[in-house]
Parts: structure tokens; C-alpha cells; sequence
């Protein structure tokens, strides 16, 4: 998702990234949803070395499988923890001058928009209860299920290091916020204006017409315009979940560092897509149901472009939706890329579970292949 053409890049990794992710161009991440019925009997284990077994098998005949991948979160991570193992470096190479990008996937309920948003973003927009990403800290228990979500501690993150910097005047800090909903882009921070249109301009960037960039000068802002913009999404229940997200939401935070030196320019992606579903199992009917074939469509094109990247493809269609032409950046490899995949540990889930493994699973594929260009 580029505005303007030119996202100057530095390129450089900063020396105080220690977590080794931040040098990989696609990590992959799986975050495992606590058990919410306590009669359920779990469909997976997470085992050592960032892996899941999960069982396959049904009717009481276990069949295990073992997937692996950059990272496994268990259910007993906090949104901290997840914060640190996928998000805090690459916003480092953002204040950097560097592109980033996170995703969050999974089936409708698995946790995207709780591990994306939090429970209770309102609370950190207010400046007497928030809470700095670093005092929200790991060893505190209620942040398991109640911390800020990865949208919130990177907004954090950053105007905490624009202000302690030395000249934060030379920062500027800007965000659009976009969903689309049945194909058509919706501007979140002006969400009364009509559908939005997507081009692409004449060295490949796609350029969302009219799109607001609002600059902003502190946290609060910020998450303010993001508790705005969020309040205007189309969200509706489903049988799975009494909030689902029926559109996918597209934040872009733009860090510009200017001295006299130039302008280093870094680009923040963070994307809560719409969870993916069955149509049998959610009982939707009607605009639901035709909601749900959009939704359904979208990450089906972004499966077959993480299958194409998988398999060292040549060509990879971007095309085929709007989605996907708005994470071409993200995935081509041309910035750094974290997707976070969700799943419930619940066996009532599990066919869900294992779709998201699998396509988790491809994507994981990508990293090698990056990593090592023929
Ligand atoms: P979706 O994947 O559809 O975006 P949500 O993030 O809205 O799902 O999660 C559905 C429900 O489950 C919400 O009530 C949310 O607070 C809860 N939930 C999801 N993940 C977790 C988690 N890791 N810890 C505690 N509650 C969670
Ligand atoms: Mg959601």
C-alpha cells in the first residue's frame, strides 16, 4: 500500500536489534487461542523448537502431524510476548527507514483482531490508564488476555523513541487506515466518503486514490484516529463470533526522519484480515453468506500467491484481488514480513485448524526461498 512513490530505504539494520528475525524476509508465526470451553478436548500440543503436533484424526483415532515454523506462541504467551517475538524488530527497521509488514490470518474467532487491536483498545487511548508497551510487561498476568494488542504497542514503540530521540522535531509521524469490504476500499478515517480506487502507478506501486494520510503528534492521536477508524469497520456477528470482522483492515503507519543529512522514510503495514470460514459451519445466510464468499475469495488469491512464492514461481498473480494487490509489497520480499497465523486448540475447531496450519505452513516454505535466491 504505497502513496507515494518513493519509500526511500535505507536498508541498514540497526545494531540494537537483537532478535535474529528482524535479518529474514518472511517470518512465520503461530499463535495458539486459549481453550474457551474447558469440555473440549485439545486437537494440538506445542512442543519445543517453535512446533505444533497436531492431531488429525477424529472419532477417538489419534493421527499426528508435526508442523514447524519460525515461531510458536502458546496460549500462555501476553500480547507482549507476541509483540517482541514478531513486531518490536521490525519497527526498529522501520524508525530506520525500512518497510514492514505484519498480518495476522486465521478462521473467524481464532484471536486475529485480539492479537492485532486487544480487547480493550479504548482504554489505551486514554492517557491515565495507558499502558507503555514496556511497562505492559511479560510477567504480568493479566496481559495473557487483556494487553494492548501489536497495533497499539507499535504506535508505542515509536513515538516513544521519536520523543526520547534527540531532535523529534525531525520526525513525522502519519497513518491511513483503509478496509475493504466486499472489494470495495473504505477509507476508515473518512469513512462517510464513497469506495476508494485502487491504480497502480508506472513503476508498480499501487497508489489508493484519495486515500487520508494524517499526520500525528503523539500516541494518543494516533490511537485515537485508530479507535475512529475502528469503530467504522464493518463488523456483524456470526454464529462463530458475536464481533467477526467482515472486512480486512489495512493500518499504515509512516515514520519521515529528515536532516540535513536527507529523508529516511520507513513504512509501517499492520493488517487484521477478516477471518476465513466455512459457510456450513457459520450458519450465514444472505449478505452474510455473500460477505463470507468475498472474504473467503480474497485470502484464496492470497493463498494462491503464498503457494506461487512457495514454489519459487516465476510469476506470481497479485491480481486477483484487492487484497492482494495491497500486500504485494509486503509479500515480493521487499520488505520484511511477519504473518501470524491464529488457531484454536479446540477439537470442535479443528478442521479450521488445519487449514490454517497448512497455509501457515506454505508461506513458512517462502522464507528459504527468499533467503536463498536462485
Ligand atoms: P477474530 O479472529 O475473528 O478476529 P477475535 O480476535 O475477535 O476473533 O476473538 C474472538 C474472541 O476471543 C474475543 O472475545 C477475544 O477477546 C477472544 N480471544 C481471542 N484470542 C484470545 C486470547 N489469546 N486470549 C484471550 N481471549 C482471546
Ligand atoms: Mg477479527
Amino acid at each position: 500500500m504505497t502513496h507515494n512513490s518513493n519509500i526511500s530505504s535505507s536498508g541498514n539494520t540497526p545494531s540494537s536489534v537483537s532478535n535474529g528475525s528482524s535479518d529474514e524476509r518472511l517470518v512465520v508465526a503461530v499463535r495458539v487461542r486459549p481453550l474457551f470451553d474447558m469440555n473440549d478436548i485439545p486437537c494440538l500440543q506445542v512442543t519445543p523448537n517453535a512446533a505444533i503436533l497436531f492431531d488429525e484424526g477424529s472419532g477417538g483415532r489419534n493421527k499426528f502431524r508435526r508442523y514447524v515454523f519460525d515461531h510458536v506462541l502458546d496460549d500462555a504467551k501476553s500480547q507482549e510476548v507476541v509483540y517482541q517475538k514478531t513486531t518490536a524488530a521490525l519497527v526498529k527497521d522501520v524508525l530506520n527507514g525500512t518497510s514492514a509488514a505484519v498480518f495476522a490470518y486465521g478462521a473467524t474467532g481464532s484471536g486475529i483482531t485480539h492479537t492485532m487491536l486487544g480487547p480493550n483498545p479504548k482504554k489505551a487511548a486514554t492517557p491515565s490508564t495507558a499502558t507503555s508497551s514496556s511497562s505492559s510487561s511479560s510477567t504480568s498476568g493479566s496481559d495473557v488476555s487483556h494487553g494492548d494488542g501489536l497495533m497499539v504497542k507499535a504506535i508505542d514503540d515509536i513515538f516513544k523513541f521519536v520523543e526520547n530521540s534527540e531532535n523529534p522535531q525531525e520526525f513525522r509521524v502519519s497513518i491511513s487506515y483503509l478496509e475493504i469490504y466486499n472489494e470495495l476500499i473504505r477509507d476508515l478515517l473518512h469513512p462517510s466518503a464513497g469506495p476508494l480506487e485502487l491504480r497502480e502507478d508506472n513503476k508498480g506501486n499501487q497508489i489508493v486514490s484519495g486515500l487520508s494520510e494524517i499526520n500525528a503528534i503523539s500516541r494518543y492521536e494516533v490511537i485515537s484516529l485508530l479507535l475512529r477508524g475502528n469503530k467504522a469497520r464493518t463488523v456483524e456477528p456470526t454464529a462463530a463470533n458475536q464481533t467477526s470482522s467482515r472486512s480486512h483492515a489495512l493500518l499504515n503507519i509512516t515514520v519521515t526522519h529528515s536532516t540535513a543529512l536527507g529523508t529516511k522514510q520507513g513504512r509501517l503495514y499492520l493488517t487484521d484480515l477478516a477471518g476465513s470460514e466455512r459457510a456450513k459451519k457459520t450458519k450465514n445466510r444472505g449478505k452474510r453468506l455473500q460477505e463470507g464468499a468475498h472474504i473467503n475469495k480474497s485470502l484464496l488469491a492470497l493463498g494462491n500467491c503464498i503457494n506461487a512464492l512457495a514454489a519459487g514461481a516465476r510469476y506470481v498473480n497479485y491480481r486477483d484481488s484487492k487484497l492482494t494487490r495491497l500486500l504485494k509489497e509486503a509479500l515480493s520480499g521487499k520488505c520484511k514480513t511477519v504473518m501470524i497465523a491464529h488457531v484454536s486448540k479446540e477439537s470442535r475447531h479443528r478442521d479450521e485448524t488445519k487449514n490454517t496450519l497448512v497455509y501457515a505452513e506454505r508461506a513458512n516454505h517462502i522464507t528459504t526461498r527468499l533467503q536463498n535466491p536462485q
